[in-house]
């Protein structure tokens, strides 16, 4: 696969603090910005006009940033007898303050989209800008080979004493990081990780191995009788892709539109089949799925699994199901 922007010089700047609010405006001026925000007690990613709204320190967002790449629900084109209208989306979009395990996601994200018009398009018009993070105990972003930043990242913005260590991965990163409010530095960075100590590490080429030997393991019953189906780990999880496609006709049957919308492999009816017959009937295998998908399967066409660590789906399932125990119990510690 070829990649979403041919990769060029490293270049190591330096901005200070106070200059970054110059920075945003730039970018402002030529994108939509979504940035991390505060909203209630929790973070999320939304549509920011004022600098002074970002919020430049914070562990996870709720929603991931797939929203604005695939989203939840879109129309692909309209038909009017032989007559196609398709529109492709035209935004520049700026995703501002991403964390390390979110711009992966995006990275591998584009190993499956990549050929999608609608995700293409949108990401051709993307401009990326990292920023470091500030890891949680609930994440892992190591044990599932995604601290390390892929080279999709336009600026990424390293703390460094009273300001910020600028990086540029690709050519328009590149031109931005020309700007006057940038220095030049001697350091030359080659590599940006994610710097912490895992809470629970786990040996993800192990689990790879190992899952689809412990198909019959009792971990799928035990946790499926304590999960809700509810699809929240689905929705917040930014590599959980599914999508349904529904063409709704107006009163002439021969006119309407074709409608891309998120689905969930949670549910029941994802597996149902012409002929009423249901691959996975009981939560147990929907549950098994989810890891045999992100750990196996996704590992043999890929190369890396459907997960970037980053925690949300541990945070924010009501059952208190940590993925990392399931992860554990079918050899992966
Ligand atoms: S499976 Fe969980 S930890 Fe992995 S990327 Fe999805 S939400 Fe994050
Ligand atoms: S969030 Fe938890 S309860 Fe809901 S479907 Fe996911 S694992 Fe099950």
């Amino acid at each position: 696969m070829s990649r979403v922007k041919k990769v060029i010089t490293v270049l190591a700047k330096e901005i200070k603090k106070e200059d970054l609010k110059r920075f945003f405006e730039e970018i402002a001026s030529d994108y939509t910005v979504i940035a991390p925000v505060r909203k209630g007690e929790d973070i999320v990613y939304a549509e920011v006009e004022i600098f002074d709204d970002v919020v430049l320190e914070y562990t996870t967002t709720i929603t991931p940033v797939k929203k604005f790449l695939l989203p939840y629900k879109e129309t692909m084109f309209s038909f009017e007898k032989e007559k196609i209208r398709e529109k492709l989306p035209e935004e520049n979009i700026a995703l501002f303050g991403l964390h390390i395990c979110d711009i992966n996601a995006i990275a591998r994200l584009d190993r499956v989209f990549w050929n999608d018009p609608y995700y293409r398009a949108r990401r051709d018009n993307l401009l990326i800008v990292g920023i470091t993070c500030k890891p949680s105990e609930k994440c892992f972003c190591k044990s599932v080979n995604a601290h390390i930043l892929a080279p999709v990242c336009d600026v990424f913005l390293r703390a460094h004493g009273n300001g910020y260590q600028a990086v540029s991965f690709t050519e328009t990163g590149r031109k931005k990081l020309n700007s006057f409010l940038f220095t030049q530095t001697q350091t030359e960075i080659r590599e940006i990780k994610a710097e912490y100590e895992e809470g629970k590490h786990l040996d993800v080429h192990k689990v790879s191995e190992n899952l689809l030997r412990n198909y019959e393991n009792p971990v799928w019953e035990e946790t499926a009788k304590k999960c809700l189906g509810c699809t929240n780990c689905t929705v917040v999880c930014p590599l959980c892709y599914c999508y349904d496609v529904v063409d709704n006709t107006h009163v002439k049957p021969e006119e309407g539109e074709r409608v891309r919308c998120w689905d969930s492999c949670f549910l029941l009816n994802f597996a149902r089949v012409a002929g009423g017959h249901n691959f996975r009937k009981d939560l147990k295998s929907r549950y098994r799925n989810v890891y045999t998908h992100k750990f196996r399967t996704f590992v043999d066409e890929f190369g890396v699994p459907a997960c970037v660590g980053c925690g949300r789906c541990v945070t924010y399932c009501p059952a208190g199901i940590d993925m990392r125990e399931t992860l554990t119990r079918v050899g992966g510690a």
